[in-house]
């Protein structure tokens, strides 16, 4: 296995299969590459079968256990099915963050070409909150989500972005995951490091004690240390990365852009390493860079925190400084 600087042993793989977007979410990241592209953009720099096939190859090499799909939206690209199924032979756990948008008629397609699992992004199950703020309809993404259920691409994950006009959906979201089985609910703070709007953050900690207070049981997964709220038939797990020097500790994913550039951390793009072209060696290469280069956003951006002296192999604490004082953000108490 990779393991950074800081400890951290990377074994999951995120792809960015398209800068491309049949919607146009208020908050999008877009993997912090900037606003995303209309369906219809040129796309020819996109990442081929032929690259994610040699990229999965390498990660399989250096331990990396799994892949997730994402974009952009993913399912703008026709050829989805065939990057799964390159993807599945060299690391079997592949799943896929959607917008659902157009899932009902490629689930299955996707199931058999060897998907696991998926994620749905969903902020609201009204209508017209739901256009107001992923600019799209809200039916075609519960159809989506009937069709993922019905594959058996479970547990689908109902991804829902936690900022000041979603904050009144929580209870309507977890009646929503708690009537169907098979579905699970994923809050994500939003994070204003990439999108201009900091007035849209909330307090996390009020969330965090809303669940705690309301949840029937509270578990810690091993994975992440992310903790998982039981609400009668409902689970609700909370990703609170933005400022919390705890996520970054645990976090063994790296990423790939549409156009194939390595990239440690969502929050930074001055860390890309291009594959292209690469023979097998350089690639490996590559791969060894951009671990290298890995650092932890938050908290980790201070210069008083010490990386141990050397890339290796795993099993080291992490020193990210717990105390280190996080930087400052407007909307947050
Ligand atoms: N288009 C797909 C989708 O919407 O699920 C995949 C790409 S999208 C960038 C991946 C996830 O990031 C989605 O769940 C989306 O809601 C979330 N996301 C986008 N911008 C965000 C932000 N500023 N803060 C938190 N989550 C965000
Ligand atoms: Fe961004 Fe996904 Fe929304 Fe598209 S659907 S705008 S990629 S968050």
């Amino acid at each position: 296995m990779l393991t950074d600087a800081y400890g951290r042993g990377v074994t999951d793989l995120r792809v960015s299969v398209t800068k491309r977007c049949n919607f146009g979410c208020v908050y999008c990241h877009d993997e912090g590459l900037g606003p995303v592209a209309r369906p219809r953009a040129r796309h020819e720099e996109e990442i081929t079968i032929a690259e994610v096939e040699r990229l999965a190859a390498v990660a399989r090499e250096f331990g990396i256990r799994s892949v997730k799909f994402t974009g952009g939206e993913p399912l703008v690209r026709q050829d989805l099915e065939s990057l799964v199924s390159a993807t599945v032979p060299r690391i079997p756990d592949v799943s896929l963050t959607t917008n659902g948008s157009m899932l009902a008629a490629r689930a299955e397609p996707l199931r058999d070409a060897g998907l696991k699992r998926v994620n749905v992004s969903m902020d609201s199950i009204d209508p017209e909150q739901f256009r107001s703020i992923r600019g799209g309809a809200l039916a075609p993404v519960l159809r989506g989500i009937r069709a993922a259920l019905r594959a058996g691409l479970t547990p689908v994950k109902v991804n829902m972005v936690v900022f000041r006009p979603t904050l009144d959906n929580l209870p309507a979201l977890i009646d929503y995951v708690g009537g169907t089985e098979g579905l699970k609910l994923q809050l994500i703070q939003f994070m204003p490091e990439l999108v201009p709007r900091r007035d849209w953050a909330v307090d996390i900690g009020s969330v965090r004690r809303w669940l705690e207070e309301n949840a029937s049981r509270v578990r810690v997964r091993e994975m992440h240390h992310r903790r998982v709220y039981r609400f009668d038939r409902a689970e609700v797990e909370l990703v609170d990365p933005v400022d919390n020097p705890e996520f970054c500790s645990n976090c063994h994913r790296i990423r790939v852009t549409h156009r194939g550039e390595l990239k440690g951390c969502l929050n930074r793009d001055d860390d890309l390493v291009p594959t292209r072209g690469l023979d097998d060696e350089g690639l490996r290469d590559a791969f060894r860079r951009v671990i290298t280069r890995r650092v932890p956003y938050y908290g980790g951006f201070v210069t008083h925190l010490v990386p141990l002296p050397q890339v290796g192999t795993g099993g080291r604490a992490s020193p990210v400084d717990r105390s280190a004082s996080a930087p400052a953000g407007p909307g947050r108490s």
